[in-house]
């Protein structure tokens, strides 16, 4: 366990700043990323804090990846993108959790690594829509 405060853990304004939850997996949380400059960007983080994969047990491995799948699938039945993108980083953040990142031609990062430059915040009747598609996916 880390001895830093976790926003993930804490579920604190920091993840409030960051993201919205949007539901909960086997093995994860779901949370709609408020940059939505790849449209429905979304976080996949682990229920437990751990800070790297070898930590999970094998279970939990697969339990967790099955989650990445499931919402993988649901995003790319909502939103068409022509590839995802999944991202591990975590060198600050040090809670176990992965960018499930749509990636559509001919818009923003097609061909190479996303980034977090130039932001699109939605409102929040916008982001209301995008989570309400996402959890109704999820239940179908
Ligand atoms: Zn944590």
């Amino acid at each position: 366990m880390s001895t830093k405060t976790c926003f993930y853990c804490d579920k604190n304004e920091v993840l409030d700043s960051l993201m919205i939850h949007i539901g909960e997996l086997s093995h994860s949380n779901l949370y709609l990323n408020l940059n939505q400059s790849h449209l429905g960007r979304v976080i996949v983080a682990s229920k437990i804090h751990i800070k790297e994969i070898f930590e999970l047990s094998k279970s939990e491995r697969d339990g967790f990846m099955g989650d990445v799948a499931l919402t993988s699938e649901v995003l790319q039945a909502i939103f068409c993108p022509d590839k995802i993108n999944y991202a591990i980083y975590g060198d600050i953040v040090n809670h176990f959790h992965m960018h499930i990142v749509p990636k559509y031609k001919d818009k923003k990062n097609w061909g190479s690594p996303y980034n977090d430059d130039f932001p699109i915040f939605l409102n929040n009747q916008e982001n209301k829509i995008l989570i309400d598609k996402i959890r109704k996916k999820l239940e179908t």
